[in-house]
């Protein structure tokens, strides 16, 4: 790893070393490793441990060591605070190579992965600021001066932390930012196909002076390691984000031990277009710009994608054909190549999956009006490409429009009233994120208000804020990341109630 991330931690680390547990660096313990693959070409990027259920053991009890003997639990705000920080320079100092290995691992352009290191840092910094900034408990008026009453927070105790592919260091970083802030310890298990970021964060926080113990991470795959974390009872909240089917999976496992649990699952998210939105040229462009940015960015590899375009009936010919002549002239290619901007997807399954929706929407109806295939030509070899996707004239029968396809394939439907409009956008089992096109201020305020998704945007798609949180309703998930709730997620709230006058009640006569 420490080649390819140039980054540099107390101990030395190898490829095949990404477990780290209590401070060392080991490999699995049944010596099993797996290829990272390159998913531009399918070669071999690095090689990394497999962890099994004795890593994933060991890795626990040393954050539960770490949780009930060790400092950092009763650290001071400030000094978490100060750690926090140094993580954030630490990730500027290497955000170059981050953003290289991250624009590798998962296959994103190169200034996608910049940008993640970037949105990571504000990360580190937001939860540092928020718990300084904090008064600290709540003084409860018991109404008599004989009782002091306080509500005081605390952290939960040991984390399990499961990432996913598409954002591998931003997703770890929502949930390690505000675990450490909060005085948690934690054991992290990145994807399976994207470990190396993760494996990187974690050496930065070595660097940044993190005692031992405190962050575990194991790299492996979701059964065992994240099946082990979920039901594991040394382990006090799990914080899960992925697919909707691992996600009831993990809800399951942590029910026999009652722990917290946190979701981040999937989208199917509602891109609603009215035509006063397009009234003049420059509306017109910018609706049709952001819709694609909406659907295709990371080729559409995002929870939160506009993946359903709704437009307004009269508009739709000439939204749908600007929008998909724009599409096919998307410059696909390995992420890291200058002009790219769109790479590959994360995998040969994920590929195939793509092809697999496209192929049942076309069967079901849908009009192909751009992509629609892989693209063809040296330049893609066994890369996993694939065109970016607009299929006209679809409904909600159609298992594209209602199954979260993560990749690059845009579904159209259309409205002719504004009740239309939001009847189509909640009708979803998801509720992550949504957008809301109109030059009318008051039509989009309303439109907003009635739509049942964790995020809503007016005249725009995708923009989040690290003291916002972000979350999902219904099947996207249970529980909110960033903001003050992303920070509580991560504490148990007690009530301490002192009697300054103690006397008996007599309640019994004896
Ligand atoms: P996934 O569910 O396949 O895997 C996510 C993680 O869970 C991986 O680390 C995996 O190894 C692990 N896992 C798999 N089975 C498990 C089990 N039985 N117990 C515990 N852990 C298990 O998801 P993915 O394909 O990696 O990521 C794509 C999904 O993530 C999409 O559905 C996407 O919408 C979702 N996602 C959601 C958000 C959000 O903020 N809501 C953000 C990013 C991605």
């Amino acid at each position: 790893m420490t080649n390819r991330s140039g980054t540099e931690g107390k101990r030395d680390v190898s490829d095949q070393l990404t477990i780290h547990v209590g401070g060392e660096w080991r490999a699995a313990a049944t010596g099993a490793t797996r290829e990272i693959l390159d998913p531009a070409d399918a070669t071999t990027l690095a090689v990394v441990a497999e962890g099994g259920a004795e890593d994933t053991d060991a890795a626990i009890a040393a954050a539960r060591t770490a949780f009930d003997d060790g400092a950092w639990p009763r650290t001071p705000v400030a000094e978490r605070a100060a750690l926090l920080r140094r993580v954030a320079d630490l990730l500027q100092r290497d955000r170059e190579t981050l953003g290289l290995l991250e624009s590798r691992d998962a296959g994103k352009t190169l200034e996608e992965g910049r940008v993640d290191v970037d949105c990571v840092t504000d990360a580190f910094r937001y939860f540092a600021d928020l718990v300084m900034n904090e008064s600290g408990g709540r003084v409860v008026d018991a109404g008599t001066p004989d009782v002091h009453s306080v509500v005081v927070h605390e952290p939960v105790g040991v984390c399990a932390l499961i990432t996913p592919w598409n954002y591998p260091l931003l997703q770890a970083s929502w949930k390690i930012a505000p675990a450490l802030a909060a005085g948690n310890t934690f054991v992290v298990k990145p994807s399976e196909i994207t470990p190396l970021t993760t494996v990187a964060l974690v050496r930065l926080l070595a660097e940044a002076g993190l005692p031992d113990g405190v962050a575990n991470l194991v790299t492996g795959p979701g059964d065992p390691v994240g099946a082990r974390m979920s039901e594991h009872p040394d382990v006090d909240l799990v914080s899960f984000t992925g697919g909707l089917v691992s996600g009831t999976k993990v809800m399951r496992a942590a029910a026999d031990s009652v722990k917290k649990v946190a979701l981040e699952l999937g989208g199917k998210n509602p891109n609603v277009v009215f035509a006063d939105a397009c009234a003049t040229d420059e509306g017109f462009d910018t609706a049709v710009d952001q819709a694609l940015n909406a659907a295709f960015i990371h080729s559409g590899q995002v929870c939160s994608a506009g993946s359903r375009l709704i437009v307004e009936e009269s508009l739709r010919e000439r939204f749908v054909a600007e929008l998909a002549r724009r599409a096919e002239r998307i410059r696909i290619g390995r992420g890291t190549d200058k002009g790219v901007e769109c790479g590959p997807l994360v995998s040969a399954q994920q590929l195939a999956r793509t092809e697999e929706y496209v192929a049942s929407a076309l069967a079901e109806g849908a009009v192909l009006r751009a992509g629609g295939e892989r693209p063809t030509g040296p330049a893609y070899g066994d890369g996993y490409f694939y065109r970016p996707t607009v299929l006209d004239r679809c409904h909600r029968g159609m298992r594209v429009v209602r199954e979260e396809v993560f990749g690059p394939v845009l579904t159209v439907e259309t409205f002719r009233t504004e009740d239309e409009a939001v009847a189509l956008a909640n009708d979803t089992e998801y509720g992550l994120a949504g957008g809301v096109w109109s030059a009318e201020p008051g039509r989009a305020r309303r439109v907003a208000g009635r739509l049942r998704h964790g995020t809503v945007w007016i005249n725009d798609f995708h923009p989040y804020l690290p003291q916002a949180e972000w979350g999902g309703f219904g099947k996207s998930g249970i529980g909110r990341e960033l903001g003050p709730a992303g920070l509580a997620e991560y504490r148990e709230t007690k009530h301490v109630y002192q009697n300054l006058a103690p006397r008996p009640v007599r309640w019994f006569a004896g």
